[in-house]
Formats: structure tokens, C-alpha cells, sequence
């Protein structure tokens, strides 16, 4: 087992505690010289000086995404707008972006702690990367593109787009690693299948790295065949990583046992939603994240809106920071559908489950006479035979999972919108 940085990566956790409240203290005393950190500091009644022990930051009051669009652009800035050399945000598709800036260092830490899960994901010196994460105000390009060099692979910075050429740059320059969202691996898979490039052999595919969007395990084990990974040895790594803490920050090991977040960068806490208390270990709670490590922008106690579990213990790899062991959804993603909550998460999970269907679907969320309908558009594979039989046995599986009825239709295959980036799945029809 490889590492980057093993005396970090391996540290005891109470030996990371004290890292973790030494730079807690450190970021809050950062923040405290920043008006709006004040005000919120001020109005709990909590001094960056009162914080003394870890149990104290219980104290430091939440920061969630309405805060961030509303100090958009430079109201969450502590460190100094001299010292920033790099500007990223969010799209801004749902509304004001949320914007991140870095110093010099921001982006050395960004680079170093990236390049530790590149390393924990099995990527190697000498690696061929084909980099299709988008280069530009996404953090995702640079954010992958200078941890790549700091290992020494070898970057071919394509961003996201262009699948034939992807396909042939793949084949000309023997491509060992692929990156971008999961959504773009399948359709870069799909893609291979219709030009008649078998992956395991005309291709040299080993590692993936895929983040951006959610994926379930059964997404995981689809593109890992797909893409021929795990006919060459390696697998597909999932990506965690968020602009309000930076970009991408956290990923899988060659175990595939969680995804693990750096302590000595961010401190981990999972809570009740409701209560905002932390939920026992090994119980699903919001993940909340504080940026141990950043100057320009430091984030602390973020409410992530992310329902997850995290393991504590040591992974099988040797590393003993935490872990996401399992995403539950995003609290955005959640519908509300007929007084049910329905997290589209679910219905990929009970789709992927048929080798009969293809990787895209769409939920179609309808209105009629008053009552909230669900229907799910899925594609069979080419190949596949498919009857009533199938429907319905499928709808009951829906049914089972979210406790909500839903129709299945089936549509031609290829008939559903292939997507480069992050994928629309829900199409929510109700009030319009
Ligand atoms: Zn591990």
C-alpha cells in the first residue's frame, strides 16, 4: 500500500484531536476578524478565546448554504484579497453561486491532500490521466489537474466533452486513468459500445476517478464494467468533495471501505438535523465540515445538507482517518412527493439492480386531481426482451423501497437525454 504522506495519513486519531483543536482555535481567531463570523460569534455569546477543549466548538455557530449566497462574492473572506490568486464558484444554476478564493498556500494544501487520495486510490507516477472533470470556474479540473502533476502522472487536460475524441485519445495514447463525473463515465462507456471498442481490450483503463454527483454502488459496479477497470486490475474510486470547502477533498482507497476525509484538514461532525446534537457513531446524521487548513476563505461548522454515516475505525488500508461509508441523500435532492420523502438515490438503486436496463432513467413527478404521481421513464438495453411481467414486478420493488407507488414506463433505449456533466434525473412537473 502506497502512501503520500504516511505519518499524516496513519496518525492515531487522539494525536490528530489535538492537531484538529489547535487549528480549530486558530481558524476561529482567523474568522473572528471578519464581520459577518463576528456578528454570528457575537450573537451566540462565544469568543474564538473561550474555545479550549474540541467539546467547546459545539459552541461556534452553523454556517449553511443560504449564508453563503448571501455573503456572495467576497463577504466570507478572513484572509487577506492581496494574498488571493485563485477564484472558483458553483454554477449558480439554482441561484446565487457560492464562491471559494485561495492563497498560494489554499492551493498547495488543496494539491498535497489530493494527491494523498489519488495515492490511497491506487494511482501511480507514470499513470496516463485523461482529465475530463471541466477546467474553469468548477473546481474539479484544477482542483484534480495539479494534484495529478504533484504525483508525477502524466495529465492530458481534455475537460469534459467531446467523446470521440475522448475514445481515440484513450486508444492513441494508451489512457491508464480516467476522471469526470460518474454520468460522463457511462456515457463515455455507452459511447465505446456503439463505435465497437471493447475496453478490456482495446483499451487500458485501470482507475477511475468519479465525482460531482451522487452514485450508488450498483452505478459504481456498472461503470467499473463498462470502462474495463476491473479487468485491468483497478476499480472505480468515488469522489466527495464540496466549493464551499474547497472542491474536491475526499475519496476512496483501493479498498473501496469509505471515502476518507483528512482530519488534519477538516473536522468531521455528524448530527441530528433536527436536534443539531451528534448522533452516536455509526448512526446516519448531516455531515458537518469545518476547513482546518485554508486562509483566504475558512468555512467553520458547514452544514453540508448531506445525510451520511461515518466510520471512525481504521480502513483496511492503514489509514485512520474517517470515513463515508454510506450517503443517504442530499437534502436538496429530497422530494417531498404526497407527504413521502422520496430521495431519487432510491430509484437508481432498484433500477441497476436489472442488467436489462441501461444507466438512464428519469423520474417524471406529476399532479393529478390534487394527488402527487410518480413515474419513472427507463430504457432496456438494445438487446433485451422486456414485457408487462417486468413492469410490474419492478413497480412493486419501487413501491417496497420508497413506500410510494410508482408507474414504470418503458421508452426505447438511447430515447432519454445523455448528459456530459452532472445528470438531470428528476423532471418535476407539479404547480406548472
Ligand atoms: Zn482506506
Amino acid at each position: 500500500m502506497a502512501f503520500y504522506e504516511q505519518e499524516w495519513e496513519t496518525m492515531p486519531l487522539e494525536k490528530l484531536a489535538a492537531i484538529q483543536l489547535e487549528k480549530f482555535k486558530q481558524q476561529a481567531r482567523r474568522v473572528y476578524k471578519n464581520p459577518f463570523f463576528k456578528a454570528r460569534f457575537d450573537q451566540t455569546g462565544i469568543h474564538p478565546e473561550d474555545i479550549k477543549t474540541l467539546d467547546d466548538i459545539k459552541g461556534v455557530p452553523f454556517v449553511v448554504k443560504k449564508d453563503l449566497r448571501e455573503c456572495y462574492p467576497l463577504g466570507l473572506l478572513s484572509g487577506n484579497w492581496d494574498d488571493v490568486v485563485r477564484v472558483h464558484m458553483t454554477s449558480g444554476t439554482t441561484g446565487v453561486p457560492v464562491a471559494m478564493v485561495y492563497t498560494k498556500n489554499d492551493l498547495r494544501v488543496w494539491s498535497r491532500l489530493m494527491a494523498r487520495n489519488f495515492t490511497a486510490g491506487g494511482l501511480k507516477k507514470g499513470d496516463i490521466v485523461q482529465q475530463a472533470h471541466g477546467y474553469g470556474l468548477f473546481t474539479g479540473g484544477f482542483g484534480f489537474h495539479y494534484a495529478l502533476e504533484e504525483i508525477g502522472a502524466k495529465v492530458i487536460p481534455t475537460g469534459a466533452g467531446g467523446t470521440e475524441r475522448q475514445l481515440r485519445l484513450m486508444q492513441e495514447w494508451g489512457t491508464t486513468v480516467f476522471t469526470g463525473t460518474p454520468t460522463y463515465a457511462v456515457y463515455i462507456g455507452e459511447a465505446a459500445r456503439e463505435k465497437g471498442i471493447d475496453p478490456v481490450k482495446d483499451l487500458k483503463l485501470r482507475l477511475g476517478f468519479h465525482g460531482g454527483e451522487p452514485c450508488s454502488d450498483e452505478m459504481r459496479a456498472r461503470i467499473n464494467e463498462r470502462l474495463g477497470y476491473t479487468a485491468h486490475g483497478g476499480g472505480m474510486r468515488r469522489v466527495y468533495g464540496l466549493t464551499e470547502m474547497g472542491g474536491p477533498m475526499a475519496m476512496d482507497c483501493e479498498y473501496v471501505a469509505g471515502i476518507h476525509i483528512w482530519a488534519d484538514h477538516y473536522l468531521v461532525e455528524v448530527l441530528d438535523p433536527e436536534t443539531l446534537q451528534d448522533v452516536p457513531p455509526g448512526k446516519p446524521g448531516e455531515l458537518v465540515l469545518s476547513n482546518l487548513s485554508f486562509e483566504a476563505m475558512p468555512i467553520l461548522r458547514y452544514r453540508t445538507g448531506d445525510r451520511v454515516i461515518v466510520d471512525y475505525a481504521p480502513c483496511p488500508c492503514g489509514r485512520t482517518h474517517p470515513r463515508i461509508v454510506k450517503f443517504l441523500g442530499r437534502v436538496d435532492d429530497m422530494l417531498l412527493v404526497s407527504g413521502t420523502n422520496v430521495f431519487p438515490s432510491q430509484i437508481e438503486y432498484v433500477l441497476l439492480r436489472h442488467p436489462e436496463l441501461s444507466e438512464n432513467w428519469l423520474l417524471v413527478v406529476g399532479e393529478k386531481k390534487g394527488l402527487h404521481t410518480l413515474e419513472v421513464l427507463v430504457e432496456p438495453m438494445p438487446e433485451a426482451e422486456l414485457n408487462e411481467q417486468f413492469t410490474a414486478e419492478l413497480e412493486k420493488e419501487l413501491h417496497a423501497s420508497l413506500e410510494i407507488r410508482c408507474k414504470v414506463t418503458l421508452v426505447p433505449y438511447g430515447s432519454l437525454q445523455r448528459f456530459e456533466g452532472k445528470a438531470v434525473r428528476v423532471l418535476d412537473k407539479r404547480g406548472k
